[in-house]
């Protein structure tokens, strides 16, 4: 994809601190780390967002994962968790459109990723819960 930064980064084009890659993903630090170590995970294949994977780029995509995020934990003793992250359009926090995963490793509740998580539960009953289970089951499909 032309413009694409990350298809550049893969290309070669833009270097990158590369800390893995194979045939199906690159693996490198993102330039702003939020917390040291802060890694994307970024499919070679140009798909813009978690909507446009097939079960196949899917499991291939996420099969490395894991590896890679040992991988943040076992170079770092101060490491005590990680989030990982995927923004999905803009307004999700998305800036670059070509999908990736945040590995964001994690050192204390005052370092500098957060995120929140409000407690909305007394606004839905049972039935209303029961009625957005089931619009979106109707929608699962491969
Ligand atoms: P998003 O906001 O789309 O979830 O995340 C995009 C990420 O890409 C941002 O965290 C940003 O710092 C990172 N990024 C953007 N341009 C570059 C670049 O040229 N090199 C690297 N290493 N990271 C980049
Ligand atoms: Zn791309």
């Amino acid at each position: 994809m032309e413009d694409c930064i990350f298809c550049k980064i893969i290309a070669g084009e833009i270097p990158s601190k590369t800390i893995y890659e194979d045939d199906i993903v690159k693996a490198f630090l993102d330039i702003t780390q939020v917390t040291a170590g802060h890694t994307l995970v970024v499919p070679k294949k140009h798909v813009p967002d978690i909507f446009a994977y097939d079960e196949h780029l899917a499991a291939d995509v996420f099969s490395r994962i894991p590896k890679i995020a040992r991988a943040i934990k076992a170079a770092n003793p101060e490491v005590k968790g990680l989030n990982l992250v995927n923004n999905n359009g803009a307004i999700a926090y998305q800036s670059v459109f070509h999908s990736h995963f945040h590995l964001i490793p994690r050192f204390s509740k005052d370092d500098d990723f957060s995120m929140t998580f409000t407690d909305n539960s007394e606004n839905y009953d049972d039935a209303a819960l029961q009625l957005i289970a089931k619009s979106i089951e109707t929608h699962v499909e491969d």
